[in-house]
């Protein structure tokens, strides 16, 4: 069933790059918030130091990899070295600290897969969730944005994808869909298949740093690359077009692996992700860049990857053939 024959482009797909840029435009955080967001770092770094002046806190996530809306929480990350103490113990620490400082709604959850302390601060009126030594999310960070600095489609074509799957209920790991950082990544690798972005980690390091026994190093001197994509001139929609296209008919879930750290597709064989090892059935295979024997697409079940199998098809079709694809792509689920 997906395997529909793959039709010529509308000729008429480019005139929609301006309502997709539009939708774009009114997701991305006004200056005003961006620099809320660093008020609020600033105030929570001096209370923590206070108390630890070796630890470091590190924003990280969608405020910081440039793929953040407007209005989203922050995600903060404290890199601290307390040999004697568990993770548990630092949250329990920091939820105290934070509890000396004007803010509301402190809460330790120590028994998250990923433990964390969550606050809200009236005076910016932002929420944030900490992390504690959690720096490959920090590096992997600053990988989404050097790969954004490279060409300027990126950035709208990952919030277009990331509206879309937040209005049709497709990114919800919980519920087995993909993480907006697994979307990222998606989009990546459709740019690089398109020569519009290269690989940075196939290139010379120029950073190079090693988190938990894992080495992360790629090329990170991005000004360099300025024009790298420049002769493919596909627009936005044309690309959005594509990126369904390729994800509802042209991967192959059964055989292959998206890697960006790569470049290009690996196969399921090479990686040992043929069959279903305790949760992880590997039904949609994405290498994370950094720490590879993670597949982003674990959380989906043989349930949820018809749903967004589904949801991909649909995408293309209304790219294809929809009179109002701006409007009708985002309809609610
Ligand atoms: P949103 O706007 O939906 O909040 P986000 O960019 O914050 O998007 P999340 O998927 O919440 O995206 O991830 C936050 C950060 O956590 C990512 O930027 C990444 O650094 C890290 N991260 C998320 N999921 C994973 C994962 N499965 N493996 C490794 N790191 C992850
Ligand atoms: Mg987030």
């Amino acid at each position: 069933r997906f395997q529909r024959r793959i039709r010529p482009c509308r000729y008429d797909i480019d005139q929609f790059t301006p309502s997709f840029m539009s939708i774009f435009e009114s997701l991305v955080p006004s200056d005003e918030e961006i620099s809320k967001q660093k008020q609020l770092l600033a105030t929570l770094s001096r209370l923590i130091n206070k108390e630890w002046p070796n630890s470091k806190l590190y924003l990280y996530g969608s405020c910081a990899n440039s793929f953040g809306f407007s209005n989203s929480d922050i995600d903060l990350c404290l890199s601290i070295d307390e040999k004697e103490m568990s993770k548990v113990d630092i949250i329990l620490k920091l939820a105290h600290i934070l509890h000396a400082g004007n803010l509301r709604n402190i809460q330790a959850l120590t028994r998250a897969r990923v433990p964390i302390v969550k606050l809200m601060d009236p005076n910016t009126g932002l929420s944030c969730d900490i992390c504690v030594n959690n720096l490959l999310a920090v590096v992997n960070t600053k990988l989404l944005r050097d790969y954004s600095r490279i060409d300027k489609r990126l950035r709208p074509l990952a919030f277009i994808v990331k509206h879309w799957a937040k209005s049709r209920c497709v990114n919800e790991t919980y519920q087995g869909t993909l993480s907006s950082y697994a979307y990222v990544i998606m989009c990546i690798h459709y740019l690089q298949s398109q020569r519009i972005l290269p690989c940075l980690q196939e290139m010379e390091p120029t950073y190079y740093v090693t988190v938990d026994n894992n080495i992360c190093a790629y090329f990170d001197q991005v000004d360099k690359l300025n024009g790298f994509g420049a002769q493919c001139k596909d627009t936005l929609s044309r690309l959005l077009w594509g990126f369904f296209r390729y994800w509802a008919y042209a991967h192959n879930y059964t055989k292959d692996v998206i890697s960006i750290r790569t470049g290009r597709t690996i196969s399921k064989n090479m990686k040992d992700w043929t069959r279903r090892i305790g949760n992880d059935r590997h039904l949609i295979c994405i290498e994370d860049p950094f720490e590879t024997s993670h597949d982003l697409g674990r959380v989906v079940d043989n349930r949820s990857i018809w749903a967004l199998r589904e949801e991909f098809e649909r995408a293309a079709e209304i790219l294809h053939l929809d009179p109002n694809p701006s409007i009708t792509l985002f309809e609610p689920y």
